[in-house]
């Protein structure tokens, strides 16, 4: 029986993507996310609901529009999946608790939204960060981290981020980080509580650096090319807060 809920837990996650994906293209151009229908951002035509079918009609239209074959970015599907593998995994994880798993897809959206946003454009808008700070601050009232915890994640990881930023401008006079990561961060923070800062930074910094290497080898480009942080920083905190994993209990772990 378990496995059909996961199975609708999916599918529901899935059609849920394809309107974080709409939110994720049309919050920053300004336009509604209600209306028109969806249409392809190249040629302005309206997509079919057989063409708007989440994973699936990106498969059978081989990731390019019907109508101009101008290629769909892999980041549709991808935020339809990730969509689709956090409502079953809330659901399985979060043992069907209806606050917990609230607040959990109130926190993924807004993880998802941001990575798609930043990625996109190197952004990270206060629409989504300043409601996700009080959000999670306002959830932490009625289920851990609590009140105290929540509200010192959120100073802390906006100050952390900030102090990081002011000693890399000192130390070589440039901007390594944006307000919009040390907004996340703070919003982070409100989400999981402070226990879940350090982790945070420690696996994004290390996703962060993974990635930059690898973009140094494949495309042979200098480390200057600005990475967008609120990619790891919502891929790091994705992990870290579905699996519920808490780094520091895992590393004494290794010791006994
Ligand atoms: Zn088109």
């Amino acid at each position: 029986m378990e496995v059909i809920y996961e199975a609708f837990a999916f599918i529901f996650g899935l059609v849920w993507g394809s309107f974080l994906n709409v939110v994720i293209y049309r919050v920053p151009e300004g336009i509604s996310i209600i209306k028109p229908g969806s249409f392809c951002p190249v040629c302005k035509k309206k997509i079919a609901w057989y063409d708007n079918i989440p994973i699936l009609s990106y498969i059978i239209l081989r990731g390019k529009c019907r109508h101009c074959g101008s290629k769909i970015p892999i980041k549709y599907p991808l935020v339809e999946f990730f969509s689709g593998l956090s409502f079953l995994l809330l659901w399985r994880n979060f043992h069907q608790i209806p606050l917990e798993i609230l607040r959990g897809l109130v926190f993924v959206s807004l993880l998802i939204i941001l990575a798609g946003i930043d990625s996109d454009r190197m952004l990270l808008p206060d629409i989504f960060t300043i409601p996700g700070i009080a959000a999670g601050i306002a959830f932490s009232f009625f289920i851990s981290p609590g009140p105290l915890s929540s509200i010192l994640g959120a100073l802390i990881g906006y100050l952390s981020l900030w102090l990081v930023y002011k000693l890399f401008l000192l130390l070589t006079g440039k901007e390594g980080l944006g307000f919009g990561d040390f907004k996340m961060l703070a919003m982070i923070g409100a989400f999981m509580g402070i226990k879940q800062l350090l982790p945070v930074i420690i696996v994004s910094s290390l996703l962060g650096s993974l990635f930059g290497i690898g973009i140094i080898l494949v495309k042979k480009k200098t480390f200057s090319t600005m990475l967008p942080f609120g990619v790891f920083l919502s891929i790091a905190s994705w992990i870290l807060y579905i699996f519920n994993l808490d780094l520091f209990n895992l590393y004494m772990g290794l010791w006994r």
